[in-house]
């Protein structure tokens, strides 16, 4: 029996260059070729668009993509055309006559893919014209713009309901990465989709490693991410405000990073012409407000960096998604603090929504503020706020890595809220601190607060370490924070318990530093001995790209020039095992790269099994610096390096002469000694004293490993 499944294999190998279908994508696309309709549900980066480029191109007729962003329309179309698939888009940035020249292509049956905006393809006159050729399906891109509770609502998602009345033997499919249960019930009922299967996929974002720290220094903790873990690396970082977007930029550029701003307040065609360097030129850092993102579908962001406090956990979940869509490692990083919580509540209070919303906004606010206190894993928490039950512990977040410590804060805490009991929930966080400090203020003394019980009874804490009692105390609702008296401290009814000493209060203790930026170590894209042929790839894939117009990631995505690396094709046909190779690019471009690769083997040194650590040492030594050297440039102890080199040694890639700045009369020396040494020369420490400890145990490690 023929079945849908071995068509949409053979369109995944040759077209799109992959050698497998990822997570449930096989049953989805053989459940739309065999005609039936879909709900897919699929974080960012899981392959959503293959869900529906493989049956459109499996079954016969032109498949229609409704998607929301004209951007994104462009983006695919270009993609998809360097695959040699025929794709188009109807939308309002093509002339008449361009539309005209799609729409007769669309007749003569030359177009597989044709994405169009709801509200071209709602036109009367473009439905009749669809009902009169062959439609193959209707993918329905980010389907939860359908929920009028979701900030992605576009009304005429609504409308496209009608697909199902005017096309009801046409397979639909929706496909979005964000929803909730609410959403995907609305996303059902609104476009009809009754009576089809619901594919949900985890919304783990398993590449992206999160770490939340305490803001201190926001901006110097911000650059000492940057620097330690993507010094050449594309990223956003978002702010609250446009003034701290500028300023922020401006520094980053400062310190000699390409960092351009955006937010809403910029002209147009400034934002058009910086989203297009961002996508188009490697390693920008774009800093902005929410307002960008939307839209982008760039694969290689290597980090999202927060230095203000989303105002939820769907924001905060969306845009950290921006980071890693290729499924290599990226990072999610943010820095908050107290003046976050103070400024977002403002925002709350001051705007114009009915009293619902802001109650439910202010829910939301609460939830994220725990996800940043929170003391296990982030990941856990992250899930479990979309319905997903994950394991306890993801190991790769800050909190799993870098277990934060918990104190028992009862008594700081029953002083801070006394202190807000006895000033009469009048004043805002630094005053209290004065307080509790016993700082020597005249607002203080005129206010005669220096005469109260609280007065100086905090020395035992500095002001900073006050500040993050008052923020934990905040953000778990032991103090609310009262905006119309500009900020003051109120106590909550949750408080009596700890005042009365019938609960105690476990808190985060302030971590240090060091361990803030420890976490989430740098991972390097390639191994150390493929380093310049990385670069010499990319360099390649900037130059087609350049010359083409499109970006670099639509010629090959960094994952596939790494596989470049690690296999090293000699001729076509290894190049097509290459994943990410399809038979259009194949041709296009496999000899360039070939060619690239044929210009930068593997120097015989470097070509073992051995780990990569110990290949950084080899390659140090190569390039002819000395042990001492090394170990400084590595951060590594002159031990560490003398056993990587003794495991070059050991491998016969090495010679011991070379490497050790002894002459051969000693070395023959010591080697007379091991040897005299029989059993007992398995321990260094016996070597080295017979040697009357003249020579060091790196030397004595290298000469040994020239022995066995
Ligand atoms: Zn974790």
């Amino acid at each position: 029996m023929e079945t849908a499944g071995q068509p949409a294999l053979n369109v995944l190998q040759s077209i799109f260059g992959y050698d497998a279908f990822r997570h449930n994508q096989q049953a989805i696309v053989e459940h739309v070729i065999s005609g039936g309709d879909a709900l897919v549900l699929m974080p960012t980066g899981g392959g959503k668009s293959l869900c529906y480029q493989i049956p459109a191109l499996v079954r016969s007729g032109t498949a229609v993509v409704v998607s929301p962003l004209i951007a994104l329309m462009q983006d695919q179309v270009m993609a998809l055309k360097q695959l040699g698939v025929k794709a188009a888009f109807l939308n309002s940035s093509l002339s008449a006559a361009q539309a005209r020249d799609v729409e007769q292509q669309l007749e003569a049956g030359q177009i597989d893919l044709l994405y169009v905006a709801p509200e071209r393809l709602l036109g009367e006159r473009m439905l009749s014209f669809l009902e009169r050729l062959p439609v193959a399906l209707f993918a329905i891109d980010e389907a939860h713009c359908v929920s009028q509770w979701g900030h992605d609502f576009r009304p005429e998602y609504q409308q496209l309901r009608i697909l199902h009345e005017r096309f009801p033997s046409v397979p639909r499919i929706a496909l979005t990465a964000t929803a909730d249960k609410r959403t995907r019930i609305e996303i059902i009922e609104q476009l009809k989709l009754q009576g089809a299967e619901v594919y949900l996929n985890s919304f783990d974002r398993h590449n992206i490693f999160y770490a939340i720290a305490e803001a201190r220094q926001a901006k110097q903790q911000l650059w000492d991410f940057i620097q330690n873990q993507h010094a050449n690396d594309a990223g956003i970082v978002y702010c609250l405000s446009r003034k701290k977007v500028e300023a922020t930029a401006q520094w980053l550029s400062e310190q000699g990073r390409i960092a351009l701003p955006y937010h809403a307040g910029l002209p147009a065609e400034l934002r058009a012409h910086t989203q297009q360097r961002f996508l188009r030129e490697e390693g920008i850092i774009i800093v902005a407000t929410i307002a960008f993102g939307m839209g982008i579908d760039k694969p290689d962001v290597r980090f999202v960096a927060h230095l203000n406090l989303p105002k939820n956990i769907e924001a905060y979940y969306q845009e950290t998604g921006r980071a890693g869509r290729d499924g290599l490692p990226a990072n999610a990083w943010m820095a908050y603090g107290l003046q976050d919580v103070i400024t977002l509540r403002q925002f709350m209070q001051d705007s114009q929504a009915p009293e619902l919303i802001k109650r439910v906004e202010h829910h939301k606010l609460e939830a994220m503020l725990g996800l940043c206190e929170l003391i296990t894993c982030r990941r856990h928490a992250l899930l479990a706020y979309f319905d997903e039950d994950a394991p306890e512990k993801c190991g790769h977040c800050d909190n799993c890595v870098n277990p934060p410590e918990n104190f028992d804060a009862t008594e700081v805490a029953q002083k801070a809220l006394s202190c807000v009991y006895r000033t009469e929930q009048r004043f805002g966080v630094t005053y209290l601190i004065d307080i509790l400090l016993g700082t020597d203020d005249d607002r203080i003394k005129a206010n005669q607060h220096d005469q109260i019980s609280t007065f100086g009874i905090g020395t035992e804490l500095n002001a900073t370490q006050w500040r993050g009692i008052f923020r934990q105390l905040i953000a778990t609702g032991y103090l609310d924070i009262d905006i119309s008296r500009y900020g003051a401290l109120r106590l909550t009814e949750k408080c009596r318990a700890i005042l009365r000493s019938e609960q105690t209060l476990l808190l985060r203790k302030q971590q240090d530093r060091k361990a803030t930026t420890k976490a989430g170590k740098k991972q390097a894209s390639v191994r150390p001995q493929d380093e310049k042929l990385w670069e010499a790839l990319r360099q390649c894939r900037s130059d087609i790209s350049h010359k083409n117009g499109v970006p670099p990631y639509v010629i090959f995505h960094d994952a596939t020039l790494q596989e470049m690396c690690r296999y090293r094709p000699k001729d076509l046909a290894a190049m097509q095992r290459i994943s990410g190779v399809g038979e259009q690019k194949l041709n296009h471009y496999g000899h360039v790269f070939l060619e690239v690769i044929q210009q930068h083997p593997l120097s015989e040194l470097l070509n073992n099994g051995l780990s990569d650590t110990i290949n950084d040492t080899l390659l140090l030594h190569e390039k002819g610096h000395a042990v001492d050297a090394i170990a400084k440039q590595r951060d590594l102890k002159l031990n560490t390096v003398y056993s990587h080199l003794a495991e070059g040694i050991n491998a016969g890639l090495l010679d011991v002469k070379d490497v050790l700045d002894l002459d051969s009369a000693e070395i023959e020396a010591i080697t007379l000694t091991i040897e005299s040494l029989g059993d007992k020369s398995q321990s260094l420490k016996a070597i080295y004293q017979a040697l009357d400890e003249v020579y060091d145990y790196g030397s004595i490690r290298c000469v040994l490993a020239s022995l066995y």
